[in-house]
């Protein structure tokens, strides 16, 4: 029994009735519970399909990420493919912004945002993004409906397991491995389209003349796809998402979960239609089990939350179509908090409770990290140059009074026109700069790509101090729209003796 008292007198009367509650233990860490479903680890479920609100938006969702997921990388972007990790060049490339190793922090800030606003979203609504758009979740659901469609639902699909080998489970079995197989497969294609060009892999591929490593991954994330998505499912969810441990440092009494409310369906039972069930002392929940049986991860939410709960809505949907047949209202299995549960409280109530300190703290937190970020996008120059000193000609005087010091200028065009880059020196009066090799203030500069140049920097040698002065490179870069970008790196001028 719980160490609560009961909140209402029809609990009382259920003997080892556990009211929800959201504990630390409950939402994950090591507990009997867990030590219990490793054992079964692989005792296999067999989800009922159910319809419903939440079921439209899990296909919705299904679409949206795999219409995103396949097509991305097929978009083409100034001539180039829209969205391109080139590892082995060492850029970016992300529609009209092409990010370069210097880049990596907006990559860092990036991961701060998606960090902050799983945060947000797990605050708010617990395992949101478990239930709809984790690409476990994805995977697993169109490998289910593939299933259905092969084997049938729950029952069939129990008596198919359970029948000895044949040749009509053989052809179902071998049909289902083998759509599974062509998704995981494809699904690994495009994911190493986006660190390939994949209009030349899939040329590479119907050529088979791919390199060994771009096999290995394509392979190994098609596997990775079958055996997550076919064999090991809610498994994932479970036992190896750490999402699901460390989510309970994110959730408390007024995030909304998929809830039972125990105090409208205990003590639950079986009871005829025409029967007046409150006369009869009886809760709303007729004990069908539905909500079971169509729960991916095998569990009983009536028993309260769970980690292994990933907020699916499926027993939500089921719940409501049972409801609907008694003529019971909806919700007996609803989104909601624990405190909406347990203090009586409407929807509206306990939606105002959602913007709570912490949830509030972290909205300011992703706004700033957000503005800040497209700031600095903007703010973003296309071009960079590094100077390198060439310490091994530290500055002699040469023909004409002049003193001279020879630099290495990196220069970085992250835009994808070429530059038409202008220099200049600043700091010493009369100072000039050209090219070492054409004796020219002028460098060219290809889109997307860099230049090392050397310079040699002048100054004449009359009313110069000897020692180390400061002066300033500059870029000035005109593309051909017209437009103009200038950067300026400092460095040192050196006047011997
Ligand atoms: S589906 Fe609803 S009525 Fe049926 S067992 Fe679950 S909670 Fe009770
Ligand atoms: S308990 Fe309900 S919401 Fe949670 S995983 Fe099972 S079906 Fe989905």
């Amino acid at each position: 029994m719980s160490d609560r008292p009961p909140d209402s007198p029809k609990q009382a009367a259920v003997p080892g009735w556990q009211p929800p509650r959201v504990t630390k233990a409950a939402m994950g860490g090591a507990s009997p519970q867990v030590e219990v479903a490793l054992a079964d680890v692989r005792s296999k479920i067999y989800p009922r399909s159910v319809a419903g609100v939440f079921a439209r938006w899990r296909i919705a969702m299904v679409y949206i990420t795999q219409i995103i997921f396949y097509g991305l990388p097929w978009l083409q972007w100034s001539g180039r493919q829209g969205v391109l990790f080139d590892l082995g060049a060492r850029k970016f490339y992300i529609f009209g912004m092409v990010l370069w190793p210097q880049d990596v922090v907006y990559l860092a800030v990036l991961l701060a945002v998606s960090a902050f606003a799983l945060f947000l979203f797990t605050a708010m609504a617990g395992r949101l993004f478990c239930g709809y758009a984790c690409p476990q979740t994805v995977y697993t659901e169109i490998f289910m409906w593939v299933e259905r469609k092969i084997e049938g639902d729950r029952l069939a699909r129990i008596r198919l397991d359970e029948s000895p080998w044949n040749l009509r489970k053989l052809r179902l079995k071998a049909a289902k491995h083998f759509v599974w197989i062509v998704i995981a497969f494809w699904t690994g294609f495009t994911f190493i389209g986006y660190f390939a060009p994949i209009r030349e892999l899939g040329a590479g591929l119907l050529a088979m003349s791919l390199g060994p490593w771009q096999w290995f991954w394509m392979l190994f994330y098609a596997f990775a796809t079958w055996g997550n998505a076919g064999f090991m499912r809610e498994a994932v969810c479970k036992y190896m998402c750490p999402y699901a441990r460390f989510q309970s440092v994110m959730v408390d009494d007024d995030t909304f979960v998929v809830t039972y409310d125990h105090v409208r369906g205990e003590p639950r039972g079986g009871r005829s239609r025409r029967v007046d069930h409150k006369e009869a002392g009886m809760g709303d929940c007729v004990d069908c089990s539905l909500c079971v049986q169509v729960c991916p991860t095998g569990i009983d939410i009536r028993d309260g939350l769970q980690y292994m709960c990933i907020g699916c809505g499926a027993c939500v949907d089921a719940c409501d179509q049972v409801m609907d047949k008694m003529h019971y209202d909806r919700g007996l299995i609803r989104y909601t908090s624990g405190k909406a549960i347990t203090e009586r409280l409407s929807q509206s109530q306990a939606r105002k409770r959602l913007f709570r300190p912490r949830v509030l703290a972290y909205l300011a937190v992703l706004g700033v990290i957000v503005v800040g970020f497209a700031i600095a996008l903007a703010m973003r120059t296309t071009l960079r140059i590094d100077v390198i000193r060439d310490r091994g000609a530290l500055g002699r005087e040469v023909a004409g009074g002049q003193i001279e010091n020879v630099y290495r200028l990196q220069i970085i065009n992250t835009s994808e026109v070429p530059l038409e880059i202008k220099l200049s020196a600043s700091g010493l009066s009369e100072l000039s700069i050209v090219t070492a090799d054409h004796g020219s203030e002028y460098v060219h500069v290809e889109g997307s790509s860099n230049r090392l140049v050397p310079v040699v920097v002048r100054a004449p040698a009359s009313d110069m101090t000897p020692g180390v002065h400061e002066i300033s490179l500059l870029a000035v870069a005109r593309s051909s729209d017209g437009s103009e970008t200038s950067v300026a790196e400092k460095s040192s001028f050196f006047v011997p003796r």
